[in-house]
């Protein structure tokens, strides 16, 4: 198996690398940042205030055609008509669970295609005037079409890579997703825990990042963005000293033997090395890194399981998600049993390490990640 880290496109053999299929067509404008944009309108020999307007547009409001920018002269939208579009792939499919989780299949234009899930969560939250609940609505995005990291219980893993995706198709996941959003809903939080491990792709990734945590761009805040990885060390320390989002490490096991197996990419950053990297992440204050830890029965759920975990955790500022396994066809493990997962949370809460249970969303729309694409593959 071939890792790729950097942010070269990886393909399959016989496939073309990504450029080639964006380049097919018109380019999608969204590829392009503040900077892109400044070079754009210095070509077009347009005045410099224009980038931001145009940025505005596009990031900020989001509009979906040139003749929508009142403010810019004709001939430069005709100009860029010409020579772009707005926005990459369209929702082919929307499948709705009856917890409100949505999970769009976006279909990207070169036979590839890619998921985004919406997930409305409710919580109640303690202040100081009393209980509040808190609606947030979180957008669940892919950073890649398949996956290279081979974790072995991972459905999108089974694809293998595909491609990377470019800048635009990363962003506009967010306009497709709004578009699915009843009036009253916006989204709050981004995770990019879909397809793909954002990481080998980071190039893109920083881009994207950018373009939405930018004043000139989206103008999410960085604090409600969270990257998750599978462990590739080197961008992980590289990621935060270029946008501050939040970062989540996909850990799973708490021995180099299981978890070789469960994520191959720990043969290359074995546990001391990623957990060391852990440790070093200039983390704001008070903010911690999320561990993510599927519970697999008889594979990673044991009594000992737990009481490793919560030694490897200790140095660490450092939090866990424990997350139900969303069982596929020919996944060959089954999840903990609530009582196992149960269990183990207790030996974590009492080894002061703060353990989260992730309830599964969308378990009647197929939500383990590449299960719609693999049942829309396999519809043809
Ligand atoms: N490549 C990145 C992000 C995408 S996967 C990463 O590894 O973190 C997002 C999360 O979903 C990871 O924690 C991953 O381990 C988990 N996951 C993958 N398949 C799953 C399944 N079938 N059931 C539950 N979680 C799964």
């Amino acid at each position: 198996m071939k890792l790729e880290v950097e942010g070269t496109p990886q393909v399959a053999s016989g496939e073309q690398p990504s450029n080639f299929n964006i380049l097919k067509g018109p380019r999608d404008i969204r590829d392009l940042a503040l900077d892109d944009l400044d070079n754009l309108i210095a070509d077009a020999g347009e005045r410099s205030f224009r980038a931001k307007q145009l940025a505005g547009w596009l990031y900020g409001r989001g509009v979906e055609s040139f003749d929508a920018m009142l403010d810019l002269p004709k001939e430069f939208r005709e100009y860029l008509k010409h020579h772009f579009k707005i926005g990459s792939g369209a929702t082919a499919h929307v499948a709705r669970s009856s917890d409100g989780t949505r999970k769009l299949l976006v279909s990207l234009g070169d036979g590839e295609a890619i998921e985004s899930v919406i997930i409305p969560v409710r919580e109640m939250e303690m202040t100081p005037a009393g209980e509040k609940l808190n609606q947030r609505i979180t957008l669940c995005m892919s950073s890649q079409a398949g996956c290279a990291m081979a974790c072995e219980f991972c459905a999108t893993a089974r694809m293998g890579l595909h491609r990377n995706l470019g800048v635009g198709e990363i962003v506009s996941q967010v306009f497709l997703a709004r578009k699915e959003l009843a009036d009253d809903e916006h989204l709050t939080n981004y995770v990019f825990m879909g397809m793909g491990e954002p990481l080998a792709n980071y190039q893109r990734l920083v881009k994207a990042l950018t373009m939405m945590t930018s004043a000139w761009g989206m103008g999410i805040s960085p604090r409600r963005i969270t990257v998750s990885t599978v462990g590739l060390v080197p961008m992980m320390e590289r990621l935060l000293t270029e946008v501050p989002v939040r970062i989540a490490v996909s850990l799973h096991a708490t021995t180099d033997e299981l978890r070789d197996r469960l994520a191959p990419i720990n043969k290359r950053y074995p546990l001391e090395v990623l957990l060391e990297t852990c440790a070093r992440l200039p983390l704001k204050q008070r903010e911690r890194i999320t561990f993510e830890y599927v519970m697999l029965r008889d594979v990673n759920d044991s009594i000992d399981d737990a009481k490793r975990l919560v030694k490897l955790l200790a140095p660490l500022r450092g939090k866990v998600n424990l997350i139900f396994f969303n069982a596929f066809e020919g996944a060959g493990f089954e999840g903990s049993s609530r009582a196992a997962v149960e269990d183990f949370q207790a030996i974590l809460r009492k080894g002061n390490l703060t353990a989260t249970i992730r309830e599964s969303r969308g378990l009647d729309i197929a939500a383990a990640c590449g299960q719609l694409y693999a049942e829309q593959a396999a519809r043809g």
